[in-house]
């Protein structure tokens, strides 16, 4: 792989950057690989990097329907964060920190990690008691967390509306390691480095069916012909339960949309993530200066990767009433992305019943913080054919035996971003 460098640019720069090796090659599909995985999402490039890197598992495929970057990793508002209350979760979503913390270096590509702390608003002593808890959690775990009282946050976020709000802000819970990345970044990357270890990335390739035999699989069928395969990673966020209703199989998520919206590029002002639970709506300021804005669910089912003005409206009147200054910003962009939620807010890294083929989904809103772990632990299972210290609470079958990870108040949008 050519390595990128300040000397690499420099000598780049005497041939008008013309001659730069591509990022990652075009194939054409071949008619069998060691491992199949469908998604070229965030999840999906990072789990063929790993089997490829830490695995030696080479002959990969990643089948992906449209484009690499397309879906939900390319469209989240970027934020990171380990803040979460039960062992299961802290503990995976703590590794993933520490791959962050390397990643650009790891993957020669600068992914932009801007660790400038995630804050929590508490608007009641009731809030701010479970946020203690939470903290408390955190901390037993090795996660860092901060209580901040009413005073440190206005030197902190002096804009916000400490007078008149209908939410008077108590305090909060921050972490201060957590903050924000470059998604696109993070796809290129991960696409780049698994594709100079052999991995063959195969866009516009969607996959519309499998080959099960006597309970194993033996293969996908795709937009561009069958391919063969002993193990499949379906890697599709929002589509899962399209893909798995193929295999037979009904699982314990739904689908629905999340939006998002940026502003016009200001001077900075806001040098953290803020989330304002109480009113649905949370914010960080890109390197740009655009205010990245977003909130709660569309209250439907849906597939498509758009949503509606009433939801918007809804999230941004709650913003304004907690930072009044934005109302004269201009908006720039409005998109949507397609959640897979899962029933308790955790998600799911698992062995299927059928053999070979291996589920990772039920992201709710906050898959892209998870990619880098997602991959790792993913990849691990995949080649190992066992799940990892790490993801083995994140069992399918948690849902008939009751042993739920129920993080819905901290894995959810409206409570953290
Ligand atoms: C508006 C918004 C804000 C968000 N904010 C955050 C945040 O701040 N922090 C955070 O951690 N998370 C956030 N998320 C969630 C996060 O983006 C997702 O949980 C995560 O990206 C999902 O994993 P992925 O990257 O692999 O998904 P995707 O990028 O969606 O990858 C799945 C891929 O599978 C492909 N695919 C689907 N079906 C097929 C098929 N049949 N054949 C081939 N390919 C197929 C799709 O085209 C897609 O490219 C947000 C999401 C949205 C939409």
């Amino acid at each position: 792989m050519q390595r990128y460098s300040i000397f690499s640019l420099i000598k780049n720069a005497f041939s008008n950057h013309e001659n730069w090796d591509v990022a990652w090659k075009d194939p054409e599909p071949k008619k069998e690989y060691d491992v199949v995985i469908v998604g070229g999402g965030g999840h999906g490039l990072a789990t063929a990097y790993y089997l490829a890197k830490e695995h030696s598992i080479t002959n990969v495929a990643i089948l992906e329907k449209g484009w690499i970057g397309g879906g939900n990793v390319g469209r989240n508002t970027t934020i990171l964060r380990s803040n979460y209350m039960w062992d299961a979760n802290g503990l995976f979503y703590e590794y993933g920190m520490k791959l962050w913390e390397n990643l650009s270096q790891e993957l020669n590509y600068n992914v932009m990690y801007s660790p400038r702390g995630v804050i929590n608003l508490a608007h009641s002593d009731a809030q701010l008691n479970t946020f203690a808890r939470r903290g408390n959690s955190m901390r037993l775990n090795g996660i860092d967390a901060v209580m901040l009282n009413r005073e440190e946050l206005k030197k902190m976020i002096p804009f916000a509306d400490f007078s008149s709000a209908r939410f008077p802000i108590f305090g909060g819970l921050m972490q201060p390691r957590g903050g924000t990345a470059r998604h696109d970044a993070v796809a290129w990357g991960y696409a780049r480095g698994a594709d100079s270890m052999g991995v063959d990335i195969i866009q516009h390739c969607e996959v519309t069916g499998f080959n099960v035999q006597n309970g194993k699989i033996q293969g996908v069928q795709t937009t561009r012909g069958n391919i063969k395969t002993k193990k499949i990673g379906l890697c599709v966020a929002g589509n899962t339960s399209l893909l798995a209703a193929k295999l037979d199989m009904k699982l314990p998520i739904e689908s629905h949309v999340l939006q998002a919206c940026v502003s016009e590029p200001v001077k900075p002002f806001l040098d953290h993530v803020v989330t304002f639970g109480a009113g649905h709506f949370y914010c960080s300021q890109s390197d740009k200066g655009e205010m990245v804005m977003g909130g709660d669910l569309d209250g439907y089912n849906s597939y498509a990767q758009r949503g509606n003005l009433p939801t918007l409206q809804h999230v941004l009147s709650e913003g304004l009433a907690m930072f009044p200054n934005i109302s004269r910003l201009k908006m720039l962009r409005t998109w949507g992305g397609i959640m897979d939620m899962s029933m308790d807010g955790s998600p799911i890294i698992d062995k299927t019943h059928i053999e070979g083929v291996y589920l990772n989904c039920g992201w709710c809103y906050g898959g892209f913080k998870a990619t880098p772990v997602s991959g790792w632990t993913f990849a691990y299972t995949i080649a190992q054919d066992r799940l990892h210290e790490l993801n083995s609470k994140f069992k399918l079958n948690r849902f008939n035996t009751g042993h739920l990870i129920d993080e819905k108040g901290t894995a959810t949008k409206v409570w953290l971003g």
